[in-house]
């Protein structure tokens, strides 16, 4: 147990040497007239922490301007999709693409009608053979 201890002291005084040695570093180039290096690498670490809120903040304007939320024109089932794109109904398959902020059927609106004609027609001459 005590050998642990002494270890785990040991530890935080190892790193506590090498925050010292770091400051130590530091204040010498300052008092050698290079704090412009300790500035440059502070800055360079500070860009490196904000980079990455940046990069979010910057997708999540891109992802607002270029996401649409909206209901399926064929069976109305909501969901987000990207602008400039085509894509699919997740619900019922559609292919849609994005008009004015908001989904429109790829195909024509006429052709679903002429399918549900041949549909039909098609039962009618079953019915009649039967
Ligand atoms: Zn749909």
């Amino acid at each position: 147990m005590n050998a642990n201890t002494s270890k785990l002291l040991q530890l935080t005084l190892s790193g506590l040497g090498n925050w010292l040695i770091l400051i130590a570093i530091a204040l010498l180039l300052g008092a050698a007239g290079l704090g412009w290096i300790v500035k440059s690498i502070v800055i360079f670490l500070g860009l490196l922490l904000i980079a990455p809120f940046i990069a979010l903040f910057g997708l999540r304007w891109w992802l607002s301007r270029n996401l649409i939320q909206d209901s399926c024109p064929v069976c109305s089932y909501e969901f987000a999709g990207l602008a400039q794109s085509q894509m699919q109904c997740p619900n019922c398959g559609e292919p849609l693409q994005i008009q004015d902020g908001k989904f429109a059927r790829l195909t024509p609106p006429g052709t679903i009608d002429v399918d549900a004609i041949d549909v039909s027609v098609r039962q009618i001459s079953d019915e009649s053979s039967r």
